[in-house]
């Protein structure tokens, strides 16, 4: 009986002792591939509208099999592009890491920089006349890939590729590759500060010529357009032309408008191939760099571009954004496929993500009796400029818009104003004009603390030695535009903040949370499932303790 019983006991030790080899073997096991996927202007709601008509291996695969934050939002304001990728790759927001947005104006050049300009380099794979002079170094932090390059002493590859170049730069990070699409040649380049030459596999590539072959086709609608009962009439007036068109209808005639495009490869931008396009060229980049097949992880991050333009120019309740988003289903299917059937689900890991929301075109909004409108900031600009002028002597805005506005500081010191009264003081003064929610004073940013609501979120987005001298926000649904067709995004309202969040394959389980959770949370995530240090200036939190099994 006693021998038994110590039996059992060693049994029984032997039985914790293998759980506890198996927790050691999980925690050290790391995927061989991070394939973070941003689907630039994707509205959260997008995969249940179009549900019926999705696929069972893209999207539904992802809500299926994987897990979804439903609550995940944009920190900060301006929520466009540039940073949207920085935030979601360095786990923090503009404050941090200090891309305020696509451009900005720097008072030293007296003129905006894009995110992505580097004066010293040129491009690699254009044209004489391509510009290339592009690199991640106006991002002040690090990434989750140059993290994992350090943590590996460079064995583990980063690459980003995107329609855009901001889209492959950004999330690149400092030490990782980046690829994106030159609408002249209808190549994917890159540039000097990454590489002299491009690689075989990516001149094998380009030399399929793919736009060539996707543009040589009218883009109809992938099912029979009367079953897109999701989406308004497809002929309206709230709808851009493409250039060289005269309605905004299927089917979209390529072939016509590449001759208004002086066959320049840049239609493709304006169509859902070119989704198609960097989804191949995604699989290519896997098996041209052999990656997820080194003894460390890699990192791919994709960008796809085709819902922001077709969402700026039809907006989100087209026919357009109903056949683009159904046709990126498709493509994501294509990819998941292809990572399961050569890595197997438990050797990869994929989040996917935007880089910001969209708002419905204004002009539908309001013939829907919601009250949205266009506002064209520059017809205040007159009477704001004749306020300065009588109070201060001379106008003193050099440069800004509907969200921020540039003084000459020079002048406000010369004169013997205290800069901070007078920011606070225009501040103030933008109030009266329609539209407009609430401003702030860089000086009121400078010295307080916002913990929450808007102010915070103008906070996150405000970066203390970059921005202006005025932050501007505007009413919900009020649309800073000039145009009278389409739409767009950045306001700090939750159209444009409320993001999807899907991860899915390694580690992962099937669940769902609506937890408040926040793009910022991404990069921590990822370095968790890693074990690789976090971005060096993160602020958000590991969301891994989300997903137990
Ligand atoms: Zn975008």
């Amino acid at each position: 009986m006693i021998y038994y019983l110590i039996g059992l006991f060693l049994l029984l030790n032997l039985n914790d002792l293998n759980k506890e080899n198996e927790k050691q073997a999980e925690i050290n096991q790391t995927p061989s591939l991070v394939v973070g996927i941003m689907v630039d202007q994707m509205r959260p709601e997008y995969i249940y509208r179009f549900w019926n008509h999705l696929g069972e291996n893209g999207f539904k695969r992802l809500v299926n099999g994987g897990f979804t934050f439903t609550n995940t939002h944009f920190n900060y304001m301006p929520t466009s592009t540039g940073p949207g990728h920085a935030s979601v790759w360095a786990g923090s927001t503009p404050a941090v890491h200090g891309v305020m947005g696509n451009s900005w104006y720097v008072r030293e050049l007296n003129r905006s920089i894009n995110v992505i300009e580097i004066p010293e380099f040129e491009a690699v794979g254009g044209t004489e006349e391509t510009d290339g002079a592009k690199g991640p170094g106006n991002m002040l932090t690090t990434t989750v890939g140059d993290e994992l390059r350090l943590h590996t002493n460079n064995r583990s590859r980063v690459i980003g590729i995107s329609r855009k170049d901001r889209g492959a730069i950004l999330p690149a990070g400092h030490t990782g590759d980046a690829y994106w699409y030159d609408g002249e040649t209808g190549n994917f380049i890159t540039s000097t500060y990454y590489r002299n030459e491009l690689p075989d596999w990516l001149v094998d590539f380009n030399d399929l010529r793919l736009p060539a072959e996707y543009l040589s086709e009218p883009w109809e609608t992938l099912y029979p357009i009367a079953t897109y009962i999701e989406s308004r009439e497809d002929d309206n007036t709230y709808e851009g032309l493409i250039r060289g068109q005269e309605a905004p209808v299927f089917p979209h005639d390529l072939p016509y408008l590449m001759r208004d495009h002086g066959h320049n490869y840049g239609l493709l931008n304006s169509t859902p191939f070119s989704d198609k396009h960097l989804m191949r060229l995604a699989i290519a980049a896997i098996e041209g760099e052999q990656l997820g097949h080194g003894d460390v992880t890699d990192i791919l991050a994709i960008s796809f571009s085709a819902i922001d333009a077709v969402g700026h120019r039809y907006g989100p309740a087209s026919k357009e954004i109903q056949d683009a988003f159904i046709r990126l289903d498709s493509y994501l299917g294509t990819l998941l496929d292809y990572l399961e059937e050569n890595f197997g689900k438990e050797n990869f890991l994929v989040f996917l993500t935007s880089d910001h929301g969209g708002l419905h075109v204004p002009e539908y909004l309001a013939d829907q009796k919601i009250p949205s409108k266009r506002i064209n900031f520059a017809d205040y600009v007159p009477e704001l400029r004749q306020y300065i002028t009588d109070k201060y002597g001379q106008d003193f805005i050099i440069a800004g818009g509907a969200y921020e506005l540039f003084f000459d500081r020079d002048y406000i010191e010369s004169q013997g104003l205290n800069l901070g009264e007078v920011q606070k003081d225009i501040a103030r003064y933008l109030l009266r004009f329609e539209g407009v929610a609430g401003a702030l004073a860089a000086e009121t940013l400078i010295t307080t603390e916002f913990t929450r609501g808007i102010p915070k979120i103008v906070q996150e987005g405000f970066n203390k030695k970059r921005s202006g001298d005025v932050m501007i926000w505007l009413e919900p649904m009020k649309y800073p535009s000039g145009g009278t067709t389409g739409t767009g995004h950045g306001s700090p309202w939750v159209y444009d903040t409320h993001a999807p969040m899907h991860w899915y394959g390694a580690g992962v389980p099937h669940g769902r949370s609506a937890a408040r959770t926040y793009i910022t949370d991404i990069a921590s995530t990822v370095a968790t499932f890693l074990n690789s240090p976090f971005p060096s200036g993160n602020t958000g939190n590991p969301l891994n303790d989300y997903m137990k099994r």
